[in-house]
């Protein structure tokens, strides 16, 4: 059975604790989960070539997750890309990253290499790369207007991304159909609107897996540990794990 091969490229929340990069992960070294800020360093110090990530998949327009796309675009545009990259993001959310990205750097988003961009919303498969991804809606911010988690099935293995998230349906739908569940982790015992924490919900979203399905915390808060569950792992800063 081929392994779930995962490298982040940073595990952090959005306030970066401890000097946390923030969150993001390659799957197979070539499918980018989120474009943190610092996705290009983070690539650069793992000596993984940028132009060799062939898909980006986003789960929602905060900062910490997308603001990395930019840096990405204008290396893409400027070292020698050719082979085009697909961006997978939540419907309603193209126009508004597309503009931050020109703001950042104007023309970054001309893309001779090619940019395909695909829509994502719950209920609708999208292929890329290898991957059946299927979107997952889940309950983060209200304010944007889409949220998503994802089953991704790749290499015959069946992997879960939360996104930010509440303890919801979706990512409890997430944790029962994963053999691999990658789950933000925001804060040790807060009891956030938006988030789900260590000590009251990632029990039971734990107790929601198969008993041998391995759970990947991120997105983390301070003080982040195991909290004793079993197959369950902290995700550290440019470590790439093989499940
Ligand atoms: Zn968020």
């Amino acid at each position: 059975m081929a392994s779930v091969d995962l490298t982040f490229l940073g595990t952090g929340n959005a306030f970066a604790p401890g000097g946390l990069c923030w969150n993001g992960f390659l799957l197979d070294g070539r499918h980018m989960f989120e474009a943190p800020p610092q996705a290009l360093q983070s690539l650069n110090r793992l000596d993984v070539d940028p132009n060799s990530v062939e898909t980006v998949v986003l789960s929602h327009q905060h900062g910490d997750h997308f603001l990395g796309l930019p840096f990405l675009l204008l290396h893409w545009e400027h070292m020698g890309r050719t082979a085009p990259v697909r961006i997978i993001a939540p419907l309603g959310t193209r126009e508004s990253m597309l503009r931050a990205c020109e703001l950042a750097f104007p023309d970054v988003t001309a893309g001779q290499y090619g940019i395909e961009w695909a829509d994502a919303e719950a209920g609708r498969s999208v292929g890329a790369g290898g991957m059946t991804i299927e979107p997952v809606e889940v309950n983060h911010d209200p304010k944007l207007e889409r949220c998503l988690g994802y089953h991704v099935q790749y290499g015959g293995r069946r992997l879960g991304y939360t996104g930010d998230s509440t303890l919801c349906d979706g990512v409890l739908d997430l944790a029962r159909g994963a053999e691999v569940l990658v789950s933000e982790c925001a804060s040790r015992d807060m009891q956030l609107p938006v988030h789900m924490n260590l000590v009251d919900d990632i029990p039971v979203l734990r107790g929601a897996m198969q008993v041998t399905s391995e759970l990947v915390l991120t997105h983390l808060g301070p003080n982040i540990d195991t909290n004793g569950l079993p197959h369950t792992r902290v995700a550290e800063d440019l470590v790439r794990y093989a499940l």
